[in-house]
C-alpha cells in the first residue's frame, strides 16, 4: 500500500487551524505566584491541558489528566509503548508584537501567535497524526503515548510529576524542535564559585560592589560596578579605547559611594556563549589594575584571569571535546559581589559524555585553588545520546528525507529537550531546515505549508514506528 500522507494531512488543514486558534488563545505561560492546588503551575498551563486533553476526548480517544500539570492521549494496541512528548506552556509575550500573541494570524501563509512555532503547532500537528492514522482504520501494532507537559519553559514539575505517577515509554521523539533530528543533548549544570574573601583592608581604591546577571541561562547583557577613591589619571582615555577595541559601551557617574561604571555588552542564549559579548567580564577585566584593596582585586582579576573570553573552558582547566557530542562549554551568567557579603559567580556549564560533573567541579577546584570554592549549585541533566545506528533513529531520518528530498543527518545541541526524558528518546521537528529560528522571539509564527507537511512526517513517522 502506498499511501499519500501529504495529501491525507492537508484534508485536515480546516479543523487544525480552528484547534490550533483555540490553543493560541489561553496565555499558558507558567505562573508561580497565581498556583492553587487545582492549578499547580498557575490558570494557563492548566487550561490549555485541559483544552487539549479535550480535542482527544472529542475524537474518541483514551486521556489521562495527571493533576493538571501533565496529560497523556492512548492509541494503538500491543505490548510496546512509543512515546511521543510536547508541550502546552509558552514563553511569555514580551514586546515587539504586530499582531496580538495570544490570538492566532494568518498574514501571507504564515500563521502567528505565541506558540505557533513552540510548541502548540507542533504538538498539534503530531496530533492530527494520530487523529489521521485512527481515521483511516490503519492498526497501530504498538500503543502509542501522546505525553503533554505543562512548563517545558521552566522547571519541569509537569513531567516529573508525570514520571513520579506514570510509567515512561522507552522510545519515542518530542515535537519540539527541528528536522531532520536532534539526538544528543549536552549535560547542563550550574557551578558557583564562591570567594573566600580576605578580610577588608583600607586601600586607595576599593572595589563596593559588582552586579550582572539576570539568569543563569543568558551571557549577561549589562553589569554595574562601584569603585571608591580617585581613579588614575588617564581612565577617561582607558575606559574609552576599551569600549572602543571591545565592542561594548561603557558609562559611568558619581554617587555618594564613589563612581558607578555600567558597561552593556550582548546577551544569548548560554548554549553558546560566543553568540553573545559578557557584560560582566569585560568590565572585570577593565576595572581588575585599578582596584587594589584585596578581596576586591581578588574578585575582578580571578574573573579576568579564568572567565573571559573563555568558552570551552581553557583557562579553567576543564575544556573537553568528545567527537560525536562536541565541545564542553561554560558561560559565566551571574555575578554578585559586597565586600562584607556574597562574593560569586554562577556558571552555566554544558558538557558531552565522556566527562562528568565531580571531574569538572575537581578541575576547576584545582585551578583556582583556595581563592574560591568550585560547588555544584544545580547537577541539572547528564548528557543524553541516542546513537545514529538506533532504528529509531535511523527511521526517523529515513521517513525526514522520504518526505522533504533532503538527507537526514544526526544532530547534537546544548540545549534540552523533553526527547532526553526517554530512554531512546529523540526531537524530531518541527522547524524545517534553513527556516529562520523564532521561538521565544515576537512575531513568533508557523509557515502553514510546514505545519501540514510535519502532519504528514509524523503520521508516516507513528506508522513506520509502529510496526
Ligand atoms: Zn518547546
Ligand atoms: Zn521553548
Amino acid at each position: 500500500m502506498t499511501t499519500n500522507w501529504q495529501a491525507l494531512a492537508a484534508d485536515y488543514q480546516a479543523d487544525l487551524l480552528h484547534d490550533l486558534a483555540t490553543l493560541i488563545a489561553i496565555p499558558s505561560v507558567r505562573d508561580d505566584d497565581h498556583a492553587t492546588p487545582q492549578a499547580p503551575l498557575g490558570e494557563g498551563p492548566a487550561a490549555a491541558l485541559k483544552a487539549m486533553l479535550a480535542l482527544a476526548e472529542r475524537d474518541g480517544f483514551v486521556t489521562k489528566n495527571v493533576e493538571n500539570v501533565a496529560g497523556r492521549i492512548e492509541a494503538g494496541n500491543g505490548t510496546d509503548v512509543l512515546g511521543i512528548l510536547g508541550h502546552m506552556d509558552v514563553v511569555p509575550a514580551g514586546p515587539g508584537w504586530d499582531t496580538d500573541p495570544f490570538q492566532l494570524t494568518q498574514t501571507d501563509q504564515r500563521l502567528y501567535g505565541r506558540g505557533t512555532a513552540d510548541d502548540k503547532g507542533p504538538t498539534l500537528a503530531a496530533y492530527y497524526a494520530l487523529k489521521l492514522l485512527q481515521d483511516q482504520g490503519i492498526t497501530l501494532n504498538k500503543r502509542v503515548h501522546f505525553i503533554i507537559g505543562t512548563d517545558e519553559e521552566s522547571g519541569w514539575y509537569g513531567l516529573t510529576r508525570y514520571q513520579q505517577t506514570e510509567t515512561l515509554p522507552k522510545f519515542g521523539f518530542s515535537p519540539d524542535a527541528e528536522f531532520p533530528i536532534i539526538n544528543g543533548e549536552k549535560g547542563i549544570s550550574t557551578i558557583a564559585l564562591t570567594f573566600n574573601a580576605t578580610a577588608s583592608t583600607p586601600a586607595k581604591r576599593q572595589l563596593l560592589a559588582f552586579t550582572s546577571g539576570l539568569r543563569v541561562n543568558m551571557v549577561p547583557q549589562t553589569a554595574t560596578a562601584t569603585i571608591t577613591g580617585a581613579l588614575p589619571t588617564d581612565w577617561q582615555q582607558t575606559v574609552a579605547a576599551y569600549a572602543d577595541a571591545n565592542h561594548v559601551t561603557i558609562s559611568d557617574s558619581d554617587s555618594v559611594d564613589g563612581r558607578i561604571f555600567t558597561l552593556v555588552g550582548k546577551g544569548a542564549h548560554a548554549l553558546e556563549p560566543d553568540a553573545g559579548r559578557n557584560a560582566a567580564t569585560h568590565l572585570a577585566t577593565l576595572l581588575a589594575p585599578w582596584v587594589d584593596d584585596p578581596a576586591g582585586h581578588q574578585y575582578l582579576s580571578l574573573i579576568a584571569t579564568y572567565l573571559h573570553e573563555d568558552s570551552r573552558g581553557h583557562h579553567l582547566g576543564i575544556a573537553y571535546t568528545d567527537p560525536v557530542m562536541g565541545e564542553l562549554t561554560t558561560s559565566a551568567d551571574l555575578f554578585s559581589y559586597q565586600p562584607d557579603g556574597e562574593q560569586s559567580v554562577a556558571l552555566n556549564v554544558r558538557y558531552p559524555q565522556g566527562t562528568d560533573l565531580a571531574t569538572i567541579q575537581a578541575q576547576m577546584q584545582a585551578t583556582l585553588g583556595t581563592t574560591a570554592t568550585v560547588s555544584i549549585q544545580d547537577a541539572g541533566h547528564t548528557p543524553h545520546y541516542v546513537s545514529a545506528k538506533d532504528p529509531l533513529v535511523q527511521t526517523l531520518l529515513q521517513v525526514f528525507q522520504d518526505h522533504t528530498g533532503q538527507v537526514g543527518h544526526e544532530h547534537v545541541i546544548g540545549g534540552g529537550t523533553y526527547g532526553r526524558i526517554l530512554k531512546r528518546g529523540v526531537a524530531f521537528g518541527a522547524m524545517m531546515p534553513g527556516r529562520e529560528n523564532v521561538m521565544h522571539q515576537a512575531n513568533e509564527y508557523m509557515p502553514l505549508a510546514d505545519l501540514i507537511q510535519a502532519v504528514a512526517i509524523y503520521a508516516d513517522a507513528i506508522y513506520r514506528l509502529t510496526r
